[in-house]
């Protein structure tokens, strides 16, 4: 960073009151509106234009704490940098109520780290890391040819970064909590943590419908003693974005068979009374939301002036309807609880009596499950990789072994080997080259993503569990292995 450039960061950092942070801290609950950056390909001031009333309205609010998030490279979309779009549309007063979120997807951490000072430069100090997600209908081969960072790594330089920077950003994390595979659910967690432990400050989660996740998310941080503040994922469904989910190009979106037969027979109706579904559905997540104790939601899907509008009348009411966990449940039941969320047959829950409490009082009863057992051929595996690189680590893989590793854990010549940290499989058998513990991309059953098979933190958590190790998963760091071209 140039000395101009530091000049105008401390310049920005005096009399600096961060209002998002101030919320988050004080339990004031909190209510995003999530925009999307427009694709690379639009003209950035006439997207803005489109979408200028409807930030207006947000900060118009009087009532409710309120605030605007703007996302990165969604789903297909390679985007214009958040930073530039949030700047057209907030003015600068309102910035402390802003989000930027950065993706790993297209860009370096370099690039993901600068974007972070150009975001504070501009008064945007709230930061969400996320690692990205491929492109629908991307190859394993043409997901490897794009650059992914890991969330992780952004939030590891943020943390060993001056303590003046520290003490300016708030960066927060993204988390999946709707996993309904006993593994890929346990890794999940075990990457939260990790993220937790490499300074994430709050968690936003993807969205999804049931509640019963919600809360497990909650109690898992109250049970472990991480009082983290979480914002709850919403997407207001419409006609089109029910068929993309359907259609699987939400990444890591899933809906029950069940609730799907929900969707298709609100589907039936006219719009009108389609869209009265989702308001009722949204007042019931929103105060459900507030009621187990998240610090606030994101909701996405809402770009007009009008629809915010009534979103946040729809809250108000929703928050004075439901002022007691028990009216709230009730009526959750009745719209929503007697629908199977998850997608059978998997339906993996981490504790049970779920919903019985609001809040968690007593020690939880976990539910009955295992990792599931390694394969005879993967403890072979293990073994003979072990004997073959068990000094591997660290040193140059292509002057050394280069043959056996490519035959026995295929190797792609990382700039550093990771193989005995990762229980002797290469990490960059992840197309997204992932070395920390799955994306949230994972398919129902735990397969990747992208590609037809056990995502390799699958295979790596049985390993670790058979050699008595699982809980490294959550502590061990590992550096990125390979300069992705
Ligand atoms: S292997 Fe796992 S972490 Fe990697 S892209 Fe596939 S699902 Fe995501």
């Amino acid at each position: 960073m140039s000395d101009n450039y530091s000049r105008q960061l401390q310049m920005n950092f005096e009399n600096y009151s961060n209002q998002f942070q101030k919320q988050l801290n004080s339990g004031n609950f909190s209510i995003l509106f999530e925009f999307n950056t427009p694709d690379i390909k639009l003209d950035l001031n006439d997207s803005a234009n489109r979408v200028k009333d409807a930030v207006s309205a947000v900060f118009a609010e009087g009532d409710l704490s309120t605030g605007v998030s703007f996302f990165q490279n969604y789903g297909n979309v390679q985007s214009h940098n958040p930073v530039e779009f949030g700047r057209i549309l907030v003015p600068e007063e309102e910035r402390s109520r802003s989000v930027i979120y950065l993706s790993g997807r297209g860009n370096s951490l370099n690039d993901m780290y600068e974007n972070i000072e150009l975001a504070m430069n501009e008064g945007f100090n709230n930061i969400i890391a996320a690692s990205g997600c491929s492109m629908f209908n991307d190859s394993v081969r043409s997901t490897r040819k794009k650059q992914f960072t890991e969330s992780i790594h952004l939030l590891n330089k943020v943390k060993n970064s001056s303590l003046e920077f520290k003490k300016k950003i708030c960066i927060g994390t993204t988390f999946n909590p709707f996993k309904y595979n006993l593994a890929d659910c346990t890794n999940q967690y075990f990457k939260l943590v990790k993220k937790i432990n490499h300074g994430a400050q709050f968690i936003v989660t993807q969205f999804g419908w049931d509640m019963y996740k919600m809360q497990e998310l909650r109690w898992y941080l109250t049970n472990r003693g991480f009082y983290y503040p979480s914002l709850a994922g919403i997407l207001f469904l419409n006609p089109s974005r029910v068929e993309k989910i359907i259609a699987g190009e939400y990444r890591g979106v899933h809906i029950s068979s069940d609730f799907r037969k929900v969707l298709t027979n609100e589907l039936r109706f006219s719009t009108t009374q389609f869209e009265a579904s989702q308001w009722r559905r949204l007042q019931l997540q929103v105060a459900g939301a507030k009621l187990l104790g998240y610090s606030g939601v994101q909701i996405s899907g809402l770009d007009t002036p009008y629809k915010i509008n009534v979103a946040l009348r729809k809250i108000k009411d929703a928050f004075a309807e439901f002022n007691h966990f028990q009216y709230w449940r009730s009526a959750y039941e009745e719209y929503l609880g007697r629908v199977e969320m998850a997608p059978y047959p998997q339906r993996f829950y981490i504790f049970e009596k779920l919903l019985d409490d609001a809040h968690l009082t007593k020690q939880p009863t976990i539910s009955d499950g295992n990792i599931p057992e390694c394969t005879k051929r993967e403890k072979i595996h293990y073994y003979l990789a072990k004997f073959l690189f068990g000094k591997s680590q660290g040193r140059r893989i292509a002057t050394e072994h280069f043959i056996s590793k490519k035959l026995f854990a295929s190797c792609r010549s990382c700039k550093s080997c990771r193989l005995p940290q990762f229980h002797y499989l290469c990490p960059e058998i992840c197309p997204k080259g992932f070395a920390n513990g799955p994306c949230g991309g994972t398919k129902v059953d735990g397969k990747c993503e992208v590609a037809n098979r056990e995502c390799v933190h699958i295979k790596r958590l049985k390993l670790a569990n058979w050699r008595g190790n699982v809980n490294d998963l959550e502590e061990i760091y590992l550096q990125s292995g390979k300069v992705r071209k």
